[in-house]
């Protein structure tokens, strides 16, 4: 007989999911209604709304992704790239790689450019790339998870749009946690994911598009190739006075969601950010002491990711393994050319607290120290 699942309690301080508010999980336990309930439409206007002001936009095409950051990554392209279209990629990690499959799969002209994995995109290099070559779209990964690298966009933004592109960012990572003003920096596409710094549950990708993307994708010559996650369609659900079924909302993620942004707004969002912010240098501080080098330069360290190098002569996985066994934490390894070289520390959402820290530190000193 198989048991019933009963999984503990695991202080999730990789890079992601991260811890959940009860709260959150309590709206998940409350009774379901129709997807066309005018009581679930009202939630879904709200969750339209908060989604907007943690966007720190006004952009009317604004709505949640049923599927996780990924399926927001893929909206974006799907739904402004057409077949034979360039598109120029920024990619300095694992998920600026992922949206060139994408591109690619997408039957549009993949232009990349590399930066090392661990440091920024330079703007010169976005500056001397478009001198040779128009894209429809450039984009690029404001919290590079992979590597910890918090990317500067407001320089880029302004080249991408004298060039006369779109601009996509990726804040799967960053919202909620760091600045980002996607109004203020003119980005044109930007989606998220529910698991991070918004400490959701997995599983919603909220996303935005400013007017000039919308534009773009009403005037589309060709269908969207993925009807799942084509805009125009989905908008006929989440927006309008007559709602027309796309597909069956997960109700009880966007219950959710609902209450992770309503909490996410209640802190006050530059509260939220010098939380992540203060309490990243107390890890940085805690684990330089431990011997701990970061992977990044300070000035383009994401607060909600730490990547540190891991010290000669410690195993990476037995000491991982300890973690998880003996103290029930969880952090990352490193991945592509930083595995078994880096741990990736998250302190996201409701994990960036100073007494997870601490707890962190302390099981990391029990072991190493
Ligand atoms: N982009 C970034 C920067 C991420 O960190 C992730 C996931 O970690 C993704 C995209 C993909 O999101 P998901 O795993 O939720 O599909």
């Amino acid at each position: 007989m198989i048991k019933k699942i009963d999984p503990g309690h695991r202080l999730l301080l990789g890079p992601g999911p991260s811890e959940v508010n009860p709260a959150v999980l309590n709206v998940m336990k409350l009774p379901l209604v129709g997807h066309l309930d005018p009581y679930f439409i009202q939630i879904m206007d709200e969750v339209k709304k908060m989604t907007r002001e943690v966007f720190k936009t006004d952009n009317e095409l604004t709505s949640v992704i049923s599927g996780t950051g990924s399926a927001g990554m893929e909206t974006c392209f799907v739904n402004l790239l057409e077949p034979g279209d360039q598109a120029l990629v920024c990619v300095n990690g694992a998920f600026g790689n992922r949206m060139c499959d994408i591109v690619e799969r997408c039957g549009a002209d993949l232009i990349r450019i590399d930066a090392p994995w661990g440091k920024p995109i330079a703007p010169e290099d976005v500056s001397h790339a478009l001198q040779n070559c128009s894209p429809k779209v450039v984009a690029i990964v404001h919290a590079e998870t992979s590597t910890g690298v918090l990317q500067p966009i407001d320089k880029i933004s302004k080249i991408v749009h004298d060039a006369g592109a779109l601009f996509i960012v990726d804040a799967v990572t960053s919202l909620g946690g760091a600045e980002l003003c996607v109004d203020a920096w003119e980005i044109d596409a930007c989606y998220s994911g529910t698991q991070k710094c918004i400490s959701a549950p997995p599983g919603l990708s909220p996303i935005t598009f400013s007017p000039a993307a919308s534009e773009v994708i009403t005037s589309r010559k060709t269908k969207v190739q993925s009807w799942y996650l084509d805009m125009s369609l989905i908008q006929k659900y989440w927006s309008g006075a007559k709602r027309a079924y796309h597909h069956t909302a997960p109700i009880s993620m966007i219950y959710a969601i609902h209450e992770a942004l309503r909490l996410v707004l209640k802190e006050g969002l530059e509260q939220r950010i010098n939380r992540h912010f203060s309490n990243h240098l107390v890890l940085k501080q805690g684990l330089e002491a431990l011997g701990f080098e970061f992977l990044v330069e300070a000035p383009y360290q994401l607060p909600m990711l730490n990547a540190v190098k891991i010290p000669t002569g410690l195993d990476d996985a037995t000491i991982r393994t300890r973690l998880l066994n003996e103290y029930n934490i969880e952090i990352g390894k490193g991945l592509g050319e930083f595995a078994g070289k880096i741990w990736r520390i998250g302190l996201m959402g409701e994990g960036s607290h100073l007494d997870r820290v601490k707890i962190l530190l302390s099981a990391l000193t029990e072991l190493i120290g």
